[in-house]
C-alpha cells in the first residue's frame, strides 16, 4: 500500500506522529498542516553533469533587468560568485562518486545527514537554477490558469497566499528559502527550508513538486535592501514569472 493511502486510512492522531517524526528536528517551519502531502518526485527536466561536470546554466536575462527590485551588482555577485561557487564546490564533491553520472534532481533526493558537502551544494546549484527560472522577466505578473484556482481554492486568496508565503520567508532563521510546493494530492503547500536544502530532498523529509521559492541569504539582498528582508520578499511579488509557475505546477 502507498505511504499516502496508508496515512488516509490511519486516524489524525498517529498521522501527526508520524508527520512529526518525517519533519523532525524543526526542519520544516511551516505554520500548515503536512499530513497529506504525500511524496512526490520532481518530475521537472533533469538538469545533467557532462562529464560529470555540472555547469551555471544561462542566465536568460541581464543583470539590470530585475531592477529595482533586485540590483544589477546583487545579481551579478549572486549569479557569477555565489551560484557559480556551489557549482565547483558541488563539482568537487562528487568527483569519482556514483553521483557524478546522477542528474542534479536525483543527487538531491539521496541528500542525507552524512555528505553535507553534496547536500549544500547540489542543493545550492538546484535551487538557484530554480529561482532564475521563476524570476525570468517577461511572463504573467500574477498567477493565472490553473496555479490560480488552486491558490484560491488553498489559500482563500492570493492575497492571503502571500501573507503566508512572507511569514514563511521572514520565519526562516538565519539563511534559506520558502517555497510553495504542489503535494502529491494537488494540494498546495508554503513552508520555508534551512541552507540550501530543497523540496526534492525527500530523505530529509521535504516534501512536494516545487512551484516557486524564494532565496532569503542575505546575499540575495542585503547590499540593496541591508537588513529588510520583508521588504526584498514584498519586492519579490513584482518579479515572479507565473507563467513558469504555472508550468511548474502542471508537473505530473
Ligand atoms: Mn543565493
Amino acid at each position: 500500500m502507498k505511504k499516502r493511502n496508508f496515512l488516509k486510512g490511519i486516524g489524525l492522531a498517529s498521522v501527526a506522529l508520524i508527520s512529526t517524526r518525517l519533519f523532525g528536528n524543526q526542519r520544516m517551519e511551516t505554520n500548515d498542516n503536512y499530513d497529506f502531502i504525500g511524496e512526490v518526485p520532481y518530475a521537472g527536466d533533469p538538469i545533467l553533469p557532462i562529464n560529470g561536470k555540472f555547469s551555471l546554466p544561462e542566465l536568460g536575462f541581464s543583470y539590470q533587468a530585475l531592477e529595482p527590485n533586485i540590483d544589477a551588482r546583487t545579481m551579478e555577485i549572486h549569479y557569477t560568485k555565489h551560484h557559480q561557487g556551489y557549482v565547483n564546490n558541488l563539482n568537487k564533491a562528487i568527483e569519482g562518486k556514483p553521483a557524478a553520472s546522477y542528474s542534479l534532481e536525483k543527487i538531491c533526493s539521496l541528500a542525507n545527514n552524512t555528505d553535507m558537502a553534496i547536500r549544500n551544494n547540489a542543493g545550492g546549484h538546484f535551487n538557484h537554477t530554480f529561482f532564475w527560472e521563476i524570476l525570468k522577466p517577461g511572463g504573467a505578473n500574477k498567477p493565472t490558469g490553473s496555479l490560480a484556482t488552486a491558490i484560491d481554492n488553498n489559500f482563500g486568496s492570493f492575497d492571503k497566499f502571500k501573507e503566508k508565503f512572507e511569514q514563511a520567508a521572514a520565519k526562516r532563521f538565519g539563511s534559506g528559502w520558502a517555497w510553495l510546493v504542489k503535494g502529491a494530492n494537488g494540494k498546495l503547500y508554503v513552508y520555508s527550508t534551512p541552507n540550501q536544502d530543497n523540496p526534492l530532498m525527500t530523505k530529509l523529509g521535504y516534501k512536494g513538486v516545487p512551484i516557486i521559492g524564494i532565496d532569503v541569504w542575505e546575499h540575495a539582498y542585503y547590499l540593496h535592501y541591508t537588513n529588510k528582508r520583508g521588504e526584498y520578499v514584498k519586492n519579490f511579488w513584482n518579479i515572479v514569472n507565473w507563467d513558469v509557475a504555472e508550468k511548474n505546477y502542471s508537473k505530473k
